[in-house]
């Protein structure tokens, strides 16, 4: 017998709702829009509810960001036939080169070795978002809410319930919060979550480098933080540098020379000199995790279960796979006649997200700390970490494999097999 979880703005639940859907999902962010689309053209009833209007410059995160893709992840957009819509915003990432200001260690990984065509892609969170957003709109099955804003929840044994900021009630056999960092889905039903600030922000512009970027990702750890300098379609780099928060508004404010000096003196000259630089933006970085992901009838996906330090690059890459198992796990149950939000089928989704969700949130914050120490000790480990990988193709390839998302029991959109 599950246990009413009352929010502490719901109103008392007085009987059947005029909407109700088998699946409905909060957030028409990456997580939620990817999510609907793997759902689709299953006989369910669906609807996403976003708070922002449905168009590319009103959805917060559809930015300037770059989004680096792994190999898996490409393959699920695959396996959902968008990713012809992706494949010309994108550049692919044919190699990896990973190194430390002033240390002699460098790691490089290369697709080729890895016997695959790339090694990611490279695309602006904007691009990744026109796709999905026009594929949303397209789905004639999802019933999408936009702007709409989710103000209340209740959960009963039999369904979700929730209301809307601009009125009008939903009830659900399955609620799904891709609601992201700050889910108010979460918070509402008091998910266990740990959260860790780096005090550090990710300042992002794209820039023009002297020389080809000959599409290799550079990862360089610097006494700020990480810089990543990652390729683009048009031949531009999009840049992500960390910066302790006490520096983000000296950085924004510096004139594009002085950024660029500044930006060069850290990266150096493997790509000539870095000129024309855009807009810059910052985000404040922090981690977040639920030790569980469900609860009665909800189950957080993407952001709303997981934030990560982008030094990696693998916050919207590990996001994908609980979409990619979610959908695979409630499309099974639905064709044995089982219940989609039944306790059991959330069970099966948490213990085979789990590993992977603890794996990925370890190994990024293990890279932020040791790098982010200046003990010449331990500095002079991690050179020799570095070269060390740099010789020892085993160790080399393990790491490739996880960085694709190609790790562990893979569902079936993630093996390239449509649902
Ligand atoms: C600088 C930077 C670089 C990054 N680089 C990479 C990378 O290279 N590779 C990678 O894999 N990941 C990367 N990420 C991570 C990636 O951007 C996120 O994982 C991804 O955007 C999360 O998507 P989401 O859909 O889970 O959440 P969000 O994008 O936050 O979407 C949540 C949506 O829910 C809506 N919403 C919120 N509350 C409500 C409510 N109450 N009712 C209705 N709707 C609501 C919001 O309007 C929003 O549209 C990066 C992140 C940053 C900051």
């Amino acid at each position: 017998m599950t246990t009413p979880i009352e929010s502490p703005l719901s109103p008392p639940y007085t009987g059947p709702m005029p909407n109700q859907y088998d699946i409905v999902i909060i957030g028409g962010g990456m997580a939620g829009a990817t999510l609907a689309t793997a759902l689709s053209g299953h006989g369910l009833k669906l609807a996403l509810v976003e708070a922002a209007p449905l168009q590319v410059e009103a959805v917060p995160n559809y930015d300037d960001r770059a989004i680096a893709l792994s190999h898996g992840a490409q393959r699920i957009f695959q396996a959902l036939g968008l990713w012809n819509e992706m494949a010309s915003h994108a550049a692919p990432i044919l190699h990896i080169h990973v190194s430390e200001q002033g240390g002699f260690g460098v790691t490089r990984l290369d697709a080729s070795e890895e016997g695959v065509p790339a090694l990611g892609q490279v695309i602006t969170a904007r691009d990744l978002g026109a796709a999905l957003l026009a594929r949303l709109q397209s789905l004639e099955d999802v019933a999408v809410l936009a702007p709409a804003r989710v103000r209340w929840l209740s959960i009963e044994p039999e369904a979700a319930h929730l209301g809307l900021e601009e009125g009008g009630e939903l009830s659900a056999r399955l609620l799904v919060a891709a609601d992201g960092g700050d889910s108010f889905v979460r918070r509402q039903l008091c998910f266990d979550t740990v959260r860790r600030k780096y005090h550090q922000s990710a300042v992002i512009a794209n820039l023009t480098p002297g020389r080809p970027h000959r599409n290799t990702a550079y990862e360089r750890f610097t006494a700020d933080g990480p810089l990543a300098l990652l390729p683009m379609h048009d031949e531009r780099c999009a840049l992500v540098w960390t910066v302790p928060d006490a520096r983000r508004e000296e950085v924004l404010a510096l004139d594009d020379e002085a950024f660029l000096r500044q930006v060069q003196e850290r990266f150096g000259w493997r790509l000539g000199r870095l000129g024309r630089v855009g807009r810059r933006s910052a985000y404040p970085l922090s981690q977040t995790w639920v030790r569980d992901s469900v609860k009665p009838r909800a189950v957080l996906v993407g952001n709303a279960a997981h934030t990560l330090h982008p030094v990696a690059g693998q916050g919207f890459n590990l996001g994908i796979r609980d979409l990619a198992v979610l959908a695979e796990v409630v499309l099974q149950a639905v064709e044995e006649g089982a219940d989609p939000g039944s306790e059991a089928v959330l069970r099966r989704y948490e213990q085979w997200r789990r590993r992977d969700r603890r794996n990925v949130a370890l190994a990024t914050d293990t890279l932020v700390r040791l790098f982010s120490n200046r003990w010449p000790p331990l500095r002079l480990g991690r050179n020799l970490g570095l070269l060390g990988l740099e010789l020892c193709p085993p160790a080399r390839h393990a790491i490739a494999r996880a960085a694709m998302g190609l790790e562990g029991r893979l569902p079936r959109l993630a093996r390239g097999v449509a649902l």
